[in-house]
C-alpha cells in the first residue's frame, strides 16, 4: 500500500470519535514518556481530547488528516485498522461511507 492509498489520511474519525478511545493501554513508562505531555490527559489516563477529537489529530475530519505523533502513538491507535468494526462505526458517524476497495490493509 502506498502513502496515497492509505484511507486514514483522508479520514481520521476514529481520531474524532470518542475521549475513550485513545487510551492507554499495554504501554510501559519509557513508551508513554515519548507521547509530549500536552496532548495526555490530566488523568494521564490517554490522550487529551477536545470534545471527542484527539488533540494530536491534524486537518479536517474526512478531508485531510495526521497523527501528530505518528511514530509515538498509543497501541490502541496502533491496533486500530481500516475496515475493523471500530474504524467503520466511526466512518459512519462522520457520514464517510464504505471505504474503497483495497484499501482495507495496515494503515493507521
Ligand atoms: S482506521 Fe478507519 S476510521 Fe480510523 S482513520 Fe483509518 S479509515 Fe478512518
Ligand atoms: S494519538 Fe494519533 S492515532 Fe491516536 S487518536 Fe490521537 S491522532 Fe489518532
Amino acid at each position: 500500500m502506498t502513502a496515497s492509498d492509505n484511507p486514514c489520511q483522508s479520514c481520521g474519525a476514529c481520531c474524532s470519535y470518542s475521549s475513550n478511545w485513545p487510551r492507554f493501554t499495554t504501554e510501559d513508562d519509557a513508551a508513554l514518556d515519548l507521547i509530549p505531555a500536552k496532548f495526555v490527559n490530566d488523568r494521564l489516563s490517554g490522550m487529551r481530547c477536545d470534545g471527542d477529537r484527539c488533540t494530536a489529530l491534524t486537518g479536517k475530519v474526512g478531508t485531510f488528516t495526521a497523527c501528530g505523533i505518528y511514530d509515538v502513538r498509543p497501541e490502541v491507535c496502533r491496533t486500530c485498522m481500516p475496515g475493523d468494526p471500530e474504524c467503520l462505526m466511526a466512518r459512519r458517524r462522520f457520514n464517510l461511507g464504505e471505504l474503497p476497495p483495497g484499501s482495507i490493509a495496515e494503515s493507521q
